[in-house]
């Protein structure tokens, strides 16, 4: 996907970049393929690849949540910053945590802020259990992108949610995982309240944003799966 057709599908997207946000991403895309020569980020570096199976998959979120809003949001698993840093740069108005358990990816994170001047950003260097832990009830917004199965992610994201906060997790593909995750996800006190599946433009694969709306507080203190996962990393 080239920049120009990159522009055009954001407009499909009602997202308008200013120059200066179209500069930050191609400073952040310079970033990522530097850093991906010592680190592992992505395997994805073809430029075009980049602007369409990262920046534009990340901004699709727009589709299931209104970002134009001053909102705490956290990305659980940020990895190299998708969504996170994409949402930061286009939507600057709001104030976004970005968690991930690889300090070689939160340095490159911080990195990519500092190169960037992005402000009302926080990086997390921890996994996401512990986080969740001195963080319940904290943000409007929780996404995560490709990070594990549903079942599990809930029990990990949806205690960050507050009350009438959405948990929205970003899947390529969820085959009986909705199924697996319904009751977890009602005893988090939460809700499935939509599925918003599209194509990618231009290669045509199935995108997955899982609208789960947080009713009440998590009553559960530590929801089991918080220990399962210290003994076998995700
Ligand atoms: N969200 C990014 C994306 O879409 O490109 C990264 C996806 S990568 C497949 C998964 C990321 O989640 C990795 O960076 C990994 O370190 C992080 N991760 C996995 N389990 C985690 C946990 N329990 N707590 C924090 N980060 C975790």
């Amino acid at each position: 996907m080239d920049i120009n057709t990159f522009i055009k599908e954001l407009e499909s997207l009602n997202i308008y970049p200013t120059q200066k946000q179209l500069d930050q991403l191609e400073t952040y895309y310079k970033l990522i393929i530097d850093w991906n020569k010592k680190i592992n980020l992505t395997r994805i570096t073809e430029k075009g690849d980049v602007y369409l199976k990262h920046f534009y998959d990340s901004l699709t979120l727009i589709k299931a949540y209104g970002l134009n809003k001053k909102i705490k949001v956290c990305d659980a698993g940020t990895g190299a910053g998708f969504p996170g840093i994409v949402l930061k740069i286009v939507f600057d108005n709001i104030d976004i945590t970005l968690v991930d358990a690889l300090n070689k990816r939160v340095m490159f994170l911080n990195e990519v802020i500092k190169e960037l001047e992005l402000k009302n950003i926080t990086t997390v260097h921890s996994r996401i259990e512990d986080f969740a832990k001195e963080n319940r009830e904290k943000f409007d917004l929780v996404t995560s992108r490709a990070v594990s199965r549903l079942n599990l992610l809930d029990e990990l994201c949806i205690p960050l949610v507050k009350e009438n906060g959405y948990f929205i997790p970003m899947k390529a593909n969820l085959e009986g995982e909705i199924e697996e995750a319904e009751s977890g996800i009602k005893k988090l006190g939460a809700q499935k309240e939509e599925i918003i599946s599209f194509l990618l433009p231009k290669e045509g694969s199935v995108r997955n944003l899982i609208k789960i709306r947080k009713l009440n507080k998590t009553s559960i203190k530590y929801p089991r799966v918080f220990d399962k996962i210290k003994k076998n990393p995700l």
